[in-house]
Order: structure tokens, then sequence, then C-alpha cells
């Protein structure tokens, strides 16, 4: 089952999570693997998926907001784009398109950042969004100061904690085909909880925050990939932790935690179709006897024929609703 555990370093400003994603993932692979399109992901765009859908229900957990977080990469090579998107209640969807061949070790740089343009973004969209609110977005390349390419997704993210959440951040993230899974350590913002220092002046409380928010993030760094992938969360915690005292909150998981579900509906795929206009469906249905969508997402095929999308623009459906009115 797919869990996420949370814990605090007792008495230090760090924080810690580690989600193991096992059915959650599998679903969304086997749904690929069915899709007759597409077929199963190549590998190494498996990993690459797996480790950014790990990393989002990481961040979504992370940070304190009401909506969907969705993150985005835009690739500059054959994969053109992989997004994943998690809800509040830890329901996480996921899909890449792949345009060219890749070869089976493909690199980070190889998939999605050829020439150095790729980018990565992470999109919060509020849950009861206002008219005209527009949903925050950050932006990060998928190369560092000094242009060099990035080739772990971890750097990015990091960077991107970073850049726009003045957060320390170490990411240690791996998927293979039947686990995703993430470890997240991340320094509390200075002049939060445990201020167990009075008396200390200001700066050496800083030295001090930094000296234990470096060491641990050194320990969590040691952490492979494979152990990572193969150990439980407990072994995990204890091998890397074992001199620190951790204070553990109790693991989200089965209703509580990471799942897959996917939001597309009916009801959705008619206000897409709307939107296309009565010409273009019209045209689209000169040439076949329906208009088929299917969802990237889940593979779930839509069809509407002559009568249905007469239907659509006759009755109107209405005004886009809002995004979480559709759970
Ligand atoms: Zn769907």
């Amino acid at each position: 089952m797919s869990e996420l555990h949370k814990f605090l370093f007792d008495g230090l400003p760090v924080r810690g999570m580690v989600v193991r994603l096992t059915d959650a993932w599998t679903q969304i692979l086997q749904r690929r693997a069915a899709n007759s399109d597409t077929g199963a992901y190549p590998e190494p765009v498996r990993n690459l998926l797996g480790e950014m859908t790990a990393a989002a229900v990481l961040m979504q957990s992370n940070i304190k907001f009401n909506g969907a977080l969705v993150l985005q990469i835009f690739g500059d090579g054959p994969v053109k784009l992989a997004v994943v998107e998690v809800q509040p209640d830890l329901s996480v969807r996921a899909t890449a398109t792949v345009a060219g061949e890749l070869a089976s070790d493909a690199s980070l740089s190889a998939m999605v950042n050829l020439s150095n343009q790729g980018r990565c973004a992470i999109t919060l969209d509020p849950q009861d969004r206002f008219e005209g609110q527009q949903p925050y977005q950050g932006v990060v390349p998928l190369h560092g100061d000094r242009r060099e390419k990035l080739e772990k997704l971890s750097e990015v993210l990091e960077h991107y904690m970073l850049q726009s959440e003045q957060l320390d951040t170490t990411l240690v993230l791996a998927a293979n085909g039947e686990v995703a899974a993430g470890l997240l350590i991340q320094r509390l913002p200075s002049g939060g909880i445990n201020n167990l220092s009075a008396g200390r002046s200001a700066n050496e409380d800083e030295i001090g925050r930094n000296e234990d928010y470096k060491r641990i993030a050194l320990l969590a760094s040691t952490l492979k990939k494979e152990e990572l992938l193969t150990l439980d969360v407990d072994t995990i915690l204890h091998r890397l932790f074992w001199e620190e005292k951790l204070l553990r909150f109790e693991p989200l998981m089965g209703a509580a935690g990471p799942r897959f579900a996917c939001r597309c509906s009916r009801e959705r795929v008619s206000h897409m179709i709307r939107s296309l206009g009565v010409k273009e469906v019209e045209s689209i249905l000169c040439e076949r006897e329906d208009v088929e969508v299917g969802c990237d997402f889940c593979g779930q095929q839509y069809r509407f024929d002559a009568v249905d999308a007469a239907q659509i623009f006759k009755s109107g459906v209405g005004p886009v609703p809002d995004s979480s009115a559709l759970h």
C-alpha cells in the first residue's frame, strides 16, 4: 500500500518526509501500458515520471496550501511534457508525452534538456479560486547557475525550493516499475517552532540551526536509490538517523494516503468539446462517426456522436465549473 510518513527532529529546526508509492504508481503504469495508442513508457521515462510523482506528493504535503499542485517538465528532447497532479487529499495522476526514440539508459538531459531549454514548472491551483484569480506558478530551468545541465530531478527541485520558498531542502528520489519513492529533509524557517535556545545570541542560534540541518542533510544524502526502493520506511529512517531523536506522525496510507485517482469525466470532456466550437466539431463529424477523446492520465475513452454533440451545443452545458466541484 502507498504510504506517506512525516517526522520532526526533536528540538531541531528540521523536518522530514518519506513517501513510498506502490499501488498508486503501478496503477498509473498499468493504465499507460493498456493504452493501445501509446503503449508502456520507455524505462527511463517511467523512472523520471515516477520520481516526479514521488516528489509532487512530498511537495503537496509540504506546502501549506489548499489546492492542486501540478509539477510539469517542458522538455526540448524526445520527452515533450511530463505532468503530475496531486490534490490536497493526496490523490495523484501523472502522464508523459514521448515523441522520439530514447536510449534505454537515457539521462535526464537526453530526455528533456537536449539544448538546455528544458524547464520545470510548479503550479499551485487554489481550490476556491475567485474569478480572475490566476494560479501561482514558479518556473526553474533544468540547468544550474553556470548553465551546466542538471542530471538529477532532485537537484532541479532543490533549486526551486530554495528560490521560490526560501527553504533549504534535500531530496532523494527513485523509481522503477513497482515503486516510486522519495525522502525530503528540510530546514524549518528560522524564528519558527522549537526555539529552545533562549539566551544564546541570534547569530549563534542561526549557526547552530545550520549545523543541525547540514548534519542531517548529509546523512539523508547517503541514502542510495536502491535502498529507497527496496527497504521499508522504518528501516530507512533507522539506518539514516539512528543517532537522532525523531518525532514521528501517524503515517498516511489507504484512503487517507497517496493513491491514484483521475478527475476526468464525460461532463468535463463535454466542456472541452464545446470550447472547440460548433464548426470544428461538425467538420470532425463529417469525416468520422464520432468525436473521440481519450484521457491522457487514465486512458478512459469518451465518444460523442452527432446526437451527443448537438446536445452539447443545444443545452449549453453552462460555464466551466470550478475544478474542485467535480471530484
Ligand atoms: Zn482520466
